[in-house]
């Protein structure tokens, strides 16, 4: 269980480091800690070593392990989400990641609706342009985000990105650069939102590239709470 307070302490160290080497303020990155898998008891030891968003890609065990949690945090939904599990989170979590499609914007304008809230997300965009993965075309993000203002109950708070598993991170900073270059785009765009200000892109063996190519959320899950034994999938 220490060992989850040393690897918190230490990646924030790194994330300090970090922001100094390439100018940034590191009170501009959120740190999300990626929880599936992750047995309750660990969560918690997260939580006390001041961690206050988490990630989960499957719904049923987001609702699952939200309610066992005795804590006040941030969930956020990661994974992705299919349409008629869109009513079971609505109200559980504080940002969705993956929206991957107008006909989920659709259904999660209704639901919010439903529940009178403004429902915060971000447009996943897959990056490598991988037919294993989710999320549309980086090109397409600006037409999509303007697609997405008819859609009043969906406050569009940025972009998220899995990048390719690569050996090497460096091979991914250029797409990172990339997705940067379209969040500018889209934030100096002012497309019907008022307050586009997520990056999130990073995850345990790329973060510190995507930290220098100017994420602002990075999610991360076996750098923190170590290796995982089962259904580690990443998308
Ligand atoms: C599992 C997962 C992560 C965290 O992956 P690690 O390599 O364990 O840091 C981040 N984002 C998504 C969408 C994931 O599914």
């Amino acid at each position: 269980m220490l060992v989850i307070t040393e690897n918190i302490n230490q990646i924030q160290n790194e994330i300090s480091r970090l922001c100094k080497k390439v100018n940034r303020d590191p009170s501009e990155i959120t740190l999300v800690a990626v929880t599936k898998t992750i047995e309750i008891e660990r969560i918690q030891r997260a939580w006390h070593s001041g961690i206050r968003h988490f990630g989960e890609n499957r719904v049923q065990e987001l609702r699952a392990k939200q309610d066992d949690f005795k804590h006040e945090a941030n969930w956020h939904m990661i994974g992705h989400l299919q349409r008629n599990k869109v009513k079971y989170i609505i109200e559980k979590v504080s940002l969705i990641h993956s929206l991957d499609s107008y006909k989920l914007a659709k259904e999660i304008q209704k639901q919010a609706r439903k529940h009178d809230k403004n429902m915060d997300v971000l447009i996943e965009i897959n990056i490598g342009n991988e037919p294993s993965k989710f999320g549309i075309p980086l090109n397409e993000a600006i037409t999509f985000a303007k697609n997405l203002e008819e859609l009043p109950n969906i406050r569009l708070r940025g972009l998220m990105t899995v990048a390719p598993n690569v050996q090497d991170p460096e091979q991914v900073r250029p797409m990172m650069r990339e997705m940067n270059r379209v969040y500018k785009e889209l934030k100096q765009a002012k497309i019907g939102t008022d307050r586009l200000d997520v990056l999130s892109m990073g995850m345990s063996n790329d973060y510190k590239v995507a930290i220098e190519e100017g994420s602002t959320m990075i999610r991360l899950g076996s750098s923190i709470f170590g290796y995982r034994e089962k259904g580690g999938k990443d998308v």
